[in-house]
């Protein structure tokens, strides 16, 4: 169900953020600013309908690591530092030891924290704090707390907070949100292992946490394309770019995008078969493949091009609309050169991935 919601959501996506770029009158101007809006909150409320029905029916699949708490917490705050200087609020992130580790999804935590920091932000009054701290509540368990200045949560409210669309008045101000984020999280959390919970004070603020089991191991780091990477000049390289995709929008929003870009060459083939003779025969210098075919999956026309020695040596970029963490590694670990959530965003990386820039 995934596949079939977000498809025609990403066209609407990709074709109004591409109007952005025209020259457009005040209000044309206004208006595809409303459409984009829309169809981000749209996109956020499928996404998280998702995982809850996913999580739900126990369907969510997880994968459990050492995760190194300073890491995770740093790259939130990074993520909402935007949001938090748009309203002068500081965001603090207590010491902790680099080699601290929990028992985690590394994703779904870092969602998790995104949600608490970015509800602090939020929910805070202008000038106000954020603060990550954490606490060793036993033997083996760590709680992160993330404490605002915010207004407070009336006690007989509280146990409300984690009941999905529950906004708690929230839907009459300007503030954005779906109401799921908090249902989202404590359920994410439990199926970690971990629980969640809020204390508040009215008038004070509020101090969400969630606590998970401290691993033995030290955290392997952050897999290498989630790192930052110095960001350098860069040239582009004439080249082709071979597309293999069935939905016709997706493949006119690529060829828009790709306009932008006169030194690639644009070749498309719509399912995995023409996709791997077109392949053969004008030997592009990368291929984009989605995951959906309708004869094959993108899984397959990756292991025929691997088994090709001509082929192989051709970078391939995954994309997809709805990659789990679980298809994301299964896909880089069988040899894609890199994985593209829809709407997909080119960047400088991406290009220097295909080859097609030169750093
Ligand atoms: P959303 O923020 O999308 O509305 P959440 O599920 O994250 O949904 O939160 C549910 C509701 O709980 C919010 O609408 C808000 O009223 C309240 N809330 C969440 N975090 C805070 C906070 N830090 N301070 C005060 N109220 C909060």
């Amino acid at each position: 169900m995934s596949h079939e919601l977000r498809t025609p959501l990403n066209a609407v996506l990709g074709f109004a953020q591409l109007l952005t770029g025209e020259a457009l009158g005040d209000e044309a101007r206004d208006n595809v600013q409303q459409i984009l809006k829309g169809g981000h909150h749209l996109l956020d409320l499928v996404n998280e309908v998702l995982d809850i029905s996913r999580i739900e029916a126990g369907r969510l699949s997880l994968s459990l690591e050492p995760v190194a708490v300073r890491e995770v917490a740093w790259h939130v705050a990074d993520l909402v530092a935007p949001l938090a200087r748009e309203r002068k609020i500081v965001i603090v992130v207590d010491e902790i030891e680099a080699g601290h580790a929990v028992v985690a999804d590394r994703q779904r935590l870092r969602q998790i924290l995104l949600n608490l920091l970015s509800n602090a932000v939020k929910y805070n009054r202008p000038n106000g704090r954020v603060t990550v701290t954490f606490d060793h509540v036993s033997g083996d368990r760590l709680r992160i707390k993330v404490t605002d200045t915010g207004g407070g949560i009336r006690p007989d409210k509280l146990r409300l907070l984690f009941n999905p669309f529950e906004r708690l008045g929230a839907e009459t101000t300007s503030i954005e949100g779906t109401g799921l984020g908090l249902a989202l999280s404590r359920g994410l959390a439990e199926a970690m292992g971990a629980s969640m919970g809020v204390e508040s004070d009215m008038g004070r603020g509020s101090t969400f946490w969630i606590e998970l089991t401290l691993s033995r191991e030290v955290a392997a780091t952050a897999p290498e394309a989630e790192r930052e990477r110095p960001l350098q000049s860069t040239t582009a390289r004439p080249g082709t770019l071979l597309y293999i995709e069935d939905n016709v929008s997706n493949v006119r929003l690529m060829t828009r995008l790709l306009a932008r870009r006169p030194t690639v060459t644009l070749l498309h083939a719509g399912d995995g078969e023409s996709g791997i003779a077109t392949a053969r025969d004008r030997g592009p210098d990368v291929i984009f493949l989605d995951l959906h075919l309708p004869d094959m999956s993108g899984e397959d026309v990756l292991h025929h091009l691997w088994a090709d020695a001509a082929l192989r040596k051709i970078p391939v970029v995954m994309l997809t609309a709805d990659a789990t963490p679980a298809q994301m590694r299964r896909a880089l670990a069988s040899g894609a050169a890199a994985y593209l959530t829809k709407p997909f965003q080119f960047s400088t990386q991406l290009w220097k991935i295909t080859g097609l820039e030169k750093g």
